[in-house]
């Protein structure tokens, strides 16, 4: 017997038939034997229309507090017609909403883009072991929090995280996210139409596109996801919880700071309005490529553009450079700084405020940070290497 957490998203829930056939593919697992938790999104864009209704009655005047609770109002209103749905089916069901009893979310009160109490909410999921061990099949409002018996909200997209959340507290077996698409693709098949579709993307890396602005998973979503829960996007129109779509692995245990083991050499090479001049970028990394030499990153400025190499291609590629150089009107010349020690930091406790406060107050001075959402590059002077780990808390 295997617990599973489904979540249908807005348009797998966006009509009386849909919500039909999601039931009936709750129902056909259900037989099989597997304990199920349901979660639902609003019906459609019931949460854009309450925003706009919201805004257009009321603008400036209204409390956030206010806010997520008319905002919530879809997702209750979904949870209600699903519970319905499986019950006519011949399914016992409960609906579970932030009011009742059971409600398991607990979140601070940050009320639009809540933060979760991960371990009030492990406690309170307790309430569905029992549903769940009566054959009873709970469904539960996504993108919903409570605090203090208010309603919050976990930012938009935020039933996702419900899905993962939940299913990291009851330890399941399985997440399956229902939505509109295959799974996964290659980029956004409503902006690129060949998209092709993945058979896994890992925990990183799918984390990483969420955050960069692909909308099918919320990218907090992940943070919830241990690597003995199976977790994958399918299309509702499949209409069964067994079909395949995109697997999302991991996470493995990947160090959150990363050292790299060699110094990196950084090499800079001087010019005029650089940024302006097409091909000079290019014909710099060219140089590397021809030559087999991997470049780890590339930092072009009007007025400079500075390479970071693995230190023992560095002669190599300064005279290559060089040569480069001398040849090129758009260049004058090119120096190598001291040699370098590389970080990766992908640790969610780090950010670039914490970052430049820690080598603020250390007195380091950093010779390159490259802040994304999703991962932080650090140079360092290689010397300064031992004192950073330090600080980094890595050894
Ligand atoms: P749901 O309502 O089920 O949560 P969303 O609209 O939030 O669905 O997310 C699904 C949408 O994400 C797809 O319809 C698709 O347009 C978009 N999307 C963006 N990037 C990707 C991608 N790389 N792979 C698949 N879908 C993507
Ligand atoms: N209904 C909410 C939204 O539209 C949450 C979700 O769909 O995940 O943002
Ligand atoms: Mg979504």
């Amino acid at each position: 017997m295997d617990l599973i957490v489904a979540k249908f998203g807005g348009t797998s829930v966006g009509n009386g038939e849909r919500i039909k056939k999601a039931a009936e593919s709750i129902v056909k697992e259900y037989l099989k034997g597997n304990q199920i938790v349901v979660v639902v999104s609003a019906v459609n864009k019931t949460t854009d229309d309450l925003i706009s209704l919201t805004n257009d009655a009321i603008a400036y005047n209204l409390t956030d507090k206010q806010h997520a609770e008319i905002v919530g109002m879809g997702e209750r209103i979904s949870v209600r017609l699903f519970a319905a749905a499986l019950e006519s089916l011949g399914v016992k069901s409960q609906f579970i909403d932030p009011y009742s009893e059971l409600w398991p979310i607990i979140t601070d009160s940050s009320y639009l883009e809540a933060k979760v109490d991960y371990e009030k909410t492990n406690e309170k999921v307790n309430n569905l072991r029992d549903l769940l061990n009566h054959g009873i099949v709970p469904v539960i409002c996504g993108f919903l929090g409570k605090c203090n018996d208010q309603i919050t909200t976990l930012g938009r997209g935020g039933s996702d995280i419900t899905a993962f959340l939940i299913g990291e507290c009851l330890n399941a077996n399985e997440v399956v996210i229902v939505t509109d698409v295959d799974g996964i693709l290659s980029t956004d098949p409503r902006k690129i139409s060949e998209a092709k579709l993945l058979e896994s993307i890992t925990v990183d890396e799918m984390k990483t596109l969420a955050t960069h602005g692909a909308q099918v998973l919320h990218p907090h979503a992940l943070d919830f996801k241990n690597p003995n829960i199976s977790a994958k996007i399918i299309n509702f129109e499949n209409g069964d919880l067994s079909s395949d779509g995109t697997y999302i692995t991991g996470p493995k245990d990947y160090k959150s700071i990363d050292l790299f083991e060699n110094p990196v050499a950084s090499i800079t090479i001087v010019g005029k309005d650089l940024l302006k001049k097409v091909g000079i970028v290019s014909t710099l990394t060219n140089i590397l490529l021809d030559n087999g030499i991997n470049l780890f990153k590339m930092n072009p400025h009007h007025n400079s553009i500075t390479v970071f190499i693995d230190s023992a291609d560095a002669n190599k590629a300064y005279s290559l450079y060089h040569d480069h150089v001398i040849k090129n009107k758009d260049l004058s010349s090119i120096s190598r700084g001291k040699d370098t020690a590389m970080y990766s930091i992908t640790d969610s406790e780090i950010n670039e405020l914490t970052l430049a406060n820690l080598l603020t107050k250390n007195n380091i001075d950093a010779i390159l940070i490259n802040y994304t959402k999703t991962e932080i590059l650090l140079f360092v002077d290689w010397e300064l290497k031992d004192k950073v780990s330090k600080l980094l808390d890595i050894d």
